[in-house]
């Protein structure tokens, strides 16, 4: 059968008592562990009455008994589904409601309200976990039969589904299925020179696409380890940089990183590796980490619909500002926005990739399935992209950024360019808002550095000549931060909100 269950059990049963995942709290599962730990939660499921094709939705904090339950639920032939531990009660309801899970596995402070939202939803069965092993679904482990056997499965059966960030509009559910993820997974392994030696230094969440599928499929495919930490924290990265060998990280980590005076070639000597993601990562970072370390960061392109796609080569050049080039098995194309040709190499178009790892649909949107999964198996990513003179892929941004401001295509990455360069700016995002006269109004917003007195007047008129006209800001507004995901990707939905009436 094709359950990628069989291929991680294969793997786990050969590395034995080698280390799967450990905690800084000194908690280990060796890959024989986990593989035991899969079936005893595999018997409760089971026991719960989870059956194949059922959706397990999981809203719990890192631990390594979640990567177990996801294990047990591949194991069932259940599809597993995890959930933002950000979420609110209000969006838990629509998430219930929307993919009718058979058990809905939360965390244990908010039991009684989930058992509320189960109620209202239909959902059958609660069932808690913890960060220390605790918890209902544990405790059940005591006395239920563990299951050793694998549900068989089909190569295009759901093994998950994952509800996209929400960046855009309304999370949608990714079916994603057991080939999608086992071919993902290989193929990094590949990709990026996994063995078993590896210990991955992990401080991403549990429950996107990054620090799930990339980061523990990979680990499982390969046999290596992981260091789960519960988040990110700088002091901890680098106590651990001379234990590990690769760090996955989204660009606000390596930011971070590289403000720090503790970077240095010696702390990243034993790591052999460093990749970003879910965001872009700013040529400038990039450059910086490689200045204070010799280690040029591997940037790769993915989401959760397609996991990852495009990677900047392991051997070879890894271009700042670039996401590389398809992956093995991975084609793409880039297409006129209105007319749906392709363009010539080098020009800004819609990006489109196909290949083993593209989800079959979204959960329940048939329409919008259609819409963006077209018929000869390309995905619309909602992305701009081009390809630069050395085949290297630019992201340019994402199509419902892009602002038209007069008839005129203004792509905020390049405008938040040559804003990030002014003295006294840390950083900016650049939006499109209602305007009377032009459709859209090019509009800033600009973290200025502490200390800095920048003025609006200042930016506006030190972007004269640097920038098109037609490209410049109308009004440029100061705030303290960006706002953020966990993902560390900007809320800019969040920005055309807050500052709508500007022109109005
Ligand atoms: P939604 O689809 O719900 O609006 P989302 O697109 O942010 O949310 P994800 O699937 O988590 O949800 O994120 C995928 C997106 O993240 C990609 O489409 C792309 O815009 C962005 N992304 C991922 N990696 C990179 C990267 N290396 N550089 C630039 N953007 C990236
Ligand atoms: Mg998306």
């Amino acid at each position: 059968s094709h359950n990628l269950f069989e291929t991680f059990a294969a793997r786990m049963q050969a590395r034995g008592d080698a280390d799967f995942v450990t905690t800084r709290e000194g908690r280990r599962y060796s890959h024989a562990d986990a593989l035991a730990g899969s079936a005893r939660l595999a018997g409760v499921l089971v026991e719960l009455g989870v059956t194949p094709g059922d959706r397990v939705a999981v809203q719990v904090d890192k631990s390594p008994e979640a990567i177990l339950l996801y294990l047990a639920t591949l194991r069932v032939g259940a599809v597993y589904l995890p959930l933002n531990t950000g979420y609110t009660g209000d969006e838990i309801r629509y998430f219930l409601s929307d993919a009718e899970p058979a058990l809905f596995v939360c965390r244990p402070a908010v039991l009684d309200e989930a058992r509320t939202i189960a109620g209202e939803t239909g959902c059958p069965a609660v069932q808690t976990l913890g960060t220390a092993a605790d918890g209902s679904l544990m405790e059940a482990t005591a006395s239920a039969t563990p299951r050793e056997a694998v549900e068989p499965r089909e190569e295009n059966d759901l093994a998950a589904i994952l509800y996209t960030s929400g960046t855009t509009g309304r999370s949608k559910g990714a079916m994603l299925t057991h080939r999608n993820l086992g071919s993902n997974a290989a193929t990094l392994v590949k990709a990026w020179g996994f063995g078993e030696e590896d210990r991955l230094i992990h401080a991403l969440p549990i429950f996107h696409t990054h620090g799930l599928f990339v980061a523990c499929n990979v680990t499982l495919m390969a046999g290596s380890s992981m260091l789960f930490l519960p988040k990110f924290d700088a002091d901890v990265i680098f106590e651990e940089m001379p234990r590990g060998t690769v760090m996955m990280g989204v660009p606000t980590f390596y930011t971070r990183l590289v403000a720090d005076d503790r970077l240095t070639p010696e702390v990243t000597a034993r790591m052999r590796l460093f990749v970003s993601g879910s965001a872009p990562l700013t040529a400038e970072t990039h450059q910086a980490f490689e200045e204070k370390t010799g280690h040029a960061i591997l940037e790769r392109y993915g989401m959760t619909e397609t996991n990852m796609n495009i990677s900047n080569p392991y051997d070879g050049a890894r271009r700042a500002g670039t996401v590389g080039q398809p992956l093995p098995g991975v084609e793409i194309r880039i297409t006129d926005r209105e007319s749906g040709e392709e363009v010539p190499r080098g020009e800004i178009g819609m990006l489109q990739v196909r290949g083993p790892n593209v989800f079959i649909g979204y959960w329940r949107m048939p329409e919008k399935t259609r819409e963006e999964l077209l018929e000869d198996g390309f995905f619309i990513t909602g992305d701009l992209a081009l390809v630069d003179e050395h085949g290297y892929v630019q992201i340019v941004g994402r199509d419902k950024d892009l602002v038209i401001s007069g008839g005129f295509n203004v792509y905020p990455k390049e405008v938040e360019q040559v804003i990030d360069e002014l003295e006294g700016v840390v950083e900016s995002a650049v939006v499109g808002l209602p305007h009377p006269d032009l459709g859209e109004g090019v509009t800033a917003v600009v973290v200025p550095e502490a200390g800095a007195e920048l003025t609006e007047a200042e930016v506006l008129g030190q972007l004269q000549g640097r920038l098109a006209r037609y490209k410049q800001p109308k009004r440029v507004f100061f705030v303290d931060s960006l706002p953020r995901n966990t993902m560390g990707k900007v809320q800019k939905n969040q920005l055309r909100q807050q500052f709508q009436d500007t022109y109005r």
